[in-house]
């Protein structure tokens, strides 16, 4: 089920797992005793700006590239497209792939459980209607994924591959922007420049050639997050440890405009900012 994944990669210079084949017979095996079944959503920051969504089924994660990020609201669709199968330590990956497929920053925006609405996935998944419902620090409640293409192989035209995530009605339904109101890793707590601070910071400034966004808007967000990832290194490189980096990460996010962003209504708690 890895094998596409696999292609992809070189894993002597990327930092992503490999996937190791026991591990994803061990969980599938958990799977089955009814154990919650993991998800997570990784920001990822490579040629645009895209958010990862993935499911975990038979010990991998069915993955899903949102462009534009989860939507709480009913009434926005948003495009999934359907990709590779994802190795399960994937799942809480955050880091600065350098070079090749994906290159760019990847943040784990959100992780939990998820539970399928429906007593076989795989049918679900065959049909192109996957219902579920979600427990992250972000995202919860009833959802579900329709593919709007024809089903058949990933690797075929985008139209094959063509979903849509919506969030259904529901108690954790609601106009609120998530992905502005809570852009930050739960892994972390930081943003995509702290994530480049904390692990290479360098990588795109001594080869400006090899950074995987130059033009348009990914391209201006990132020159953006190498210029403080810089900055926050050089500071950090001042007083010991990653306090100071701290510091300035929380001093930007206090004066951070967010005034006017509409609360989804009958959320019974507010989702942690993050
Ligand atoms: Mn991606």
């Amino acid at each position: 089920m890895l094998e596409k994944y696999k292609q992809k990669r070189n894993f002597k210079s990327t930092p992503e797992p490999a996937g190791d084949p026991k591990v994803a017979a061990e969980r599938a095996k958990q799977a089955q005793s009814g154990k919650g079944l993991f998800f997570c959503v990784q920001k990822h920051l490579a040629s645009h700006l895209h958010y990862d969504f993935r499911l975990e089924h038979n010990g991998v994660l069915l993955s899903w590239a949102v462009p534009k990020g989860p939507s709480l609201d009913p009434k926005t669709k948003r495009l999934a497209m359907h990709v590779e199968d994802h190795p399960i330590e994937y799942g809480t990956f955050e880091g600065v792939i350098p070079e090749g497929y994906g290159a760019g920053i990847v943040m784990l925006w959100d992780q939990g459980t998820w539970t399928p609405e429906s007593p076989d996935v795989d049918a679900a998944l065959k049909k192109g209607d996957l219902k579920f419902t979600l427990d992250g620090y972000k995202l919860k409640g009833s959802w579900v994924l329709v593919r709007t293409g024809r089903w058949g192989a990933s690797s075929g035209s985008g139209e094959a591959r063509s979903w849509l995530l919506i969030k259904h009605r529901d108690d954790w339904a609601g106009e609120l922007d998530i992905t502005e109101f809570a852009p930050k890793s739960v892994k972390s707590d930081g943003e995509l420049e702290d994530i480049l601070a904390a692990d290479r910071p360098d990588v795109w400034t001594s080869n400006k050639a090899a950074a995987p966004a130059r033009g348009g808007e990914a391209g201006a967000m990132l020159a953006k997050i190498i210029e403080r990832a810089a900055a926050l290194k050089a500071g950090a490189s001042k007083a010991p440890g990653r306090a100071s980096t701290r510091k300035a990460a929380g001093s930007r996010t206090t004066t951070r405009k967010t005034a006017g962003k509409k609360t989804p209504a009958k959320r019974k708690t507010s989702p942690k900012r993050r």
